[in-house]
């Protein structure tokens, strides 16, 4: 019996769907979502063990989700990018998803030239088809979409809900090589549990505030301990100004308690046990341009720094 198996890349903008679409895939939340664009700050790997099927031979697909391709001069912004080539790399699949309602521009020319300098097959997926009134709309658009590259399959979508994710499963696994299984079967993703735990805090920062606060924070988590019935942890949300920090906090408090409230009940979910949440907003003045501090958000870096040990947490 064949094995199919092989590294998928999700590239694509801003908002066009890409860890809706990974997390719809892997069937658990492991990216954060959010309206607001860079939402995805690190790849994320999930990973799918897909069954043998009457027309279909088992396999293993490790998809990366990417923070959304944008050209930004700040570090974070730098880091973003670096994160989305170290996820082209290697990489024997691109999934270039786009936003099936939104007209294609220049923006989007830089997405495909950049998936084309990878010399990787590439799949075009036209998300968001939920969105589309009028499905007789949909093959003058793929046929349109043809012309801009010989893209090995196009597969319309919608990963909100879930529509083609079966033909793209068996597109995918038929466009990989025979391979061995990369990953033990009940693993699902490589992110440790304490810097999932550190998204959904995030999320629900990005949730509740607006304009340029969501950019502005980020989150770090300084104690992460694990018992049978409870799970300690403590949080900090760095935003870079004062005023920032007041938002956060909100009126007496009450916009701090309210994340910590439903990031807490979130996170209680991931990991099984009660959980109890301290935050603590800090100010970390221009943080997004310290390169120090975004390689210190960064979890993969972390582990490095500690000898390469796997997280005890994860
Ligand atoms: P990313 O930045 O590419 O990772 O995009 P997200 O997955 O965070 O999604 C951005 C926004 O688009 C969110 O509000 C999603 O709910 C929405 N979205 C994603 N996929 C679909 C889809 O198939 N249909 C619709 N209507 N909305 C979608
Ligand atoms: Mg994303």
């Amino acid at each position: 019996m064949s094995f199919h198996s092989g590294f998928v890349c999700i590239l694509g903008r801003p908002n066009a769907g890409k860890s809706t679409l990974l997390n719809a895939l892997v069937g658990e939340k492991l990216a954060i979502i959010s309206p607001k664009p860079q939402t995805t700050r690190n790849r994320i790997l999930g990973i799918i063990n897909v069954p043998k099927v009457k027309s279909r031979e088992a396999g293993q697909i490790v998809l990366i989700d990417t923070p959304g391709v944008h050209q930004s001069g700040s570090s974070l912004g730098r880091k973003m990018m670096s994160e989305i080539r170290e996820a082209l790399e290697g990489c024997e699949l691109i999934l270039l998803i786009v936003d099936a309602k939104k007209k294609w521009d220049r923006e989007d020319g830089f997405v495909l030239d950049l998936a084309k300098k990878a010399g990787t097959p590439i799949f075009l997926l036209l998300n968001k088809i939920d969105l589309l009134g009028d499905k007789s709309k949909l093959l003058p658009l793929i046929a349109q979409f043809q012309t801009l590259h010989d893209f090995k399959e196009t597969v319309p979508i919608s990963a909100l809900k879930k529509k083609g994710l079966d033909e793209l499963l068996s597109c995918v696994l038929k466009a990989l090589p025979n391979g061995p299984r990369y990953f033990p079967e009940d693993q699902i993703t490589d992110q440790p549990v304490r810097f999932m735990a550190a998204e959904l805090i995030r999320e629900h920062v990005l949730m509740q505030t607006h304009e340029e606060v969501p950019h502005a924070v980020s989150v770090l988590i300084e104690q992460f301990e694990e018992s049978q019935r409870l799970t300690r942890i403590a949080a900090v949300i760095f935003c870079e100004r004062d005023g920032q920090k007041a938002i956060l906090l909100g009126k007496g408090g009450q916009m701090l308690k309210k994340i910590g409230t439903d990031a807490r009940l979130d996170i209680e979910k991931m990991v099984g046990t009660k959980v109890f949440l301290e935050l603590f907003v800090k100010i970390k003045a221009g943080w997004r341009d310290s390169r120090t501090f975004v390689e210190e958000l960064d979890w993969r870096r972390q582990l490095q720094q500690i000898g390469g040990m796997p997280d005890p947490e994860s």
